[in-house]
């Protein structure tokens, strides 16, 4: 039976009728069953602002930034010469994205179920374009396979959690077998939306922002995939941002769990969530530049063949501390319990945790502080002290807590840097810890040239 092979390509792969072009020439020589597509770099954010604007400015703004999208779409269309069936789809889909920012802007409302809507045109659009792309590149190349569009969302089913919308995995398995048991047969490439999906009721959700990777993982374990591709703007996974750091290596092959870690703690290139199928089903995950074919890339895997201590690193902007004391917790049980609860009543993750006798502290993300109920509630239970403007740090690699010597290192490179707190021991792959949000970068640059460069060099 032939390979099946679920490619991914993110937004700048979508960036014109090039990129398309090129992504599509991608998906045919890896022999791609089902490909999964972004919105056009930047349409997301546009959309985003649009639905904005719409709420609470002059209908003439939201005007501007409809034509803005339309066009950008439009150019695309013009340069890949889409036919009218496919035009005529397009069109209907800017029908819709002006007729739901017409309905904000005289309702005054942009609430996050119906932003889900608007911002899952993105994805429509960039996937109409898509196919035709990739219906070009099989016929330049003679091939007897057809391209062909699906909308996910026959697929995609999810909770209604609005905005992060959750995956019903056993009905996406459900789906993809009913839906999509003839990709196997090789005689057709799907096209499809990354990042939205539908609610049983059958209304549009979203995965949250990067959340196409997600979807692609989503759907090649809905389909049982041999292989996940992720195909990007970097060559791979590298060890730190190369936008951070330019002497980032790419990573020949990382495990499931380090690079888990990696994505959960800051490396933009996967969404923190795209490994959790890939693991489940155990299906090898490449992930590649669509601009550089022949770059080696990386191969994330359930076994791999050698563990570094320190793999890679990364840095997650944009961190509050929230530290909640009370001397009731002295000698008293269940203070985390009431903690945690609260948390898990407002479906917020704490990252990065440590407790003394009477406080505890966890690391969430910044946006967490703008649901001002969770901070009232926590209230209730303790004194709650936040402190902003951090970083968190993040050293990945393999027996970092059985390693004399290494917490000396690390810090031994930044001795003029505050560490807010510090986190080892749940991990044998993660060492993090808090800095100043305006030292991160500087911190990166440092541990990296310590632990990656130098090692190299002493390779060399
Ligand atoms: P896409 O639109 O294809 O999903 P993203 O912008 O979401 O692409 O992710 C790719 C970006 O991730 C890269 O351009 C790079 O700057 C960033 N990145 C962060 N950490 C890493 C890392 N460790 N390795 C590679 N890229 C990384
Ligand atoms: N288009 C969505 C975003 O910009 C999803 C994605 O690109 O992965 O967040
Ligand atoms: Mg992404």
């Amino acid at each position: 039976m032939a390979k099946l092979v679920v490619s991914k390509f993110g937004g700048t792969s979508m960036g014109d009728a090039d990129c398309m072009l090129r992504s599509a020439e991608v998906s045919f020589r890896q022999g791609s069953g089902l490909v999964v597509v972004s919105a056009t770099s930047g349409t997301t954010n546009d959309l985003i602002a649009l639905g904005k604007t719409a709420e609470s400015q002059a209908w003439s703004e939201s005007e501007k930034i409809l034509s803005k999208i339309q066009d950008k779409h439009n150019k695309i269309a013009q340069d890949l010469k889409l036919p009218a069936d496919a035009k005529a789809k397009l069109e209907t889909l800017f029908e819709e994205m002006s007729s739901l920012a017409k309905g904000m802007h005289l309702l005054k409302d942009c609430s996050v179920k119906a932003m889900d809507t608007l911002m899952s045109l993105g994805e429509r659009m960039s996937s109409v374009l898509f196919t035709e792309a990739m219906s070009q590149v099989l016929k330049k190349h003679g091939s007897a396979k057809s391209a062909e569009l699906l909308d996910v969302r026959t697929v995609l089913r999810t909770d209604d959690q609005f905005g992060k919308a959750k995956p019903l995995t056993n009905d996406v398995a459900n789906l993809c077998q009913k839906n999509l048991s003839f990709l196997r047969e090789g005689k057709k490439v799907m096209c499809t939306q990354g990042y939205i999906g539908m609610t049983e009721e059958g209304i549009t959700t979203t995965l949250g922002r990067g959340g196409s990777d997600y979807s692609a993982a989503i759907l090649a374990e809905g389909v049982s995939a041999d292989v996940l591709e992720i195909w990007t703007d970097v060559a791979g996974i590298a060890t730190t941002d190369p936008r951070l750091c330019p002497k980032a290596q790419p990573i020949s092959e990382i495990s499931f769990k380090e690079a888990s870690e990696l994505a959960t703690f800051g490396a933009k290139v996967l969404h923190p969530a795209t490994l959790l199928p890939a693991i489940r089903k155990n299906i090898p995950v490449f992930v590649g530049s669509s601009f550089d074919v022949e770059a080696r890339g990386t191969w994330v895997r359930m076994d791999v063949e050698d563990h570094p201590l320190i793999r890679a690193m990364a840095l997650r902007k944009k961190q509050v501390l929230v530290t909640l004391s009370t001397p009731e917790m002295l000698y008293a049980h269940g203070f985390l319990f009431q903690i945690f609860k609260i948390f898990n009543d407002h479906k917020v993750s704490i990252d990065a945790i440590t407790t003394s006798e009477i406080s505890v502290s966890v690391t969430l993300d910044d946006s967490t502080l703008l649901n001002k109920n969770l901070i009232k509630d926590l209230s209730q239970i303790a004194d709650v002290q936040v402190e902003e403007n951090l970083a968190l740090i993040s050293l990945i690699g393999n027996n970092i807590n059985h390693t004399p010597g290494l917490g000396k290192r690390i810090f031994e490179t930044i001795p003029d840097i505050n560490v807010r707190m510090i986190c080892l021991g749940a991990s044998k792959h993660n060492f993090c810890f808090l800095v100043a949000d305006e030292q991160g970068p500087e911190v990166i640059k440092r541990l990296h040239a310590c632990f990656i460069e130098a090692g190299i060099e002493e390779m060399a």
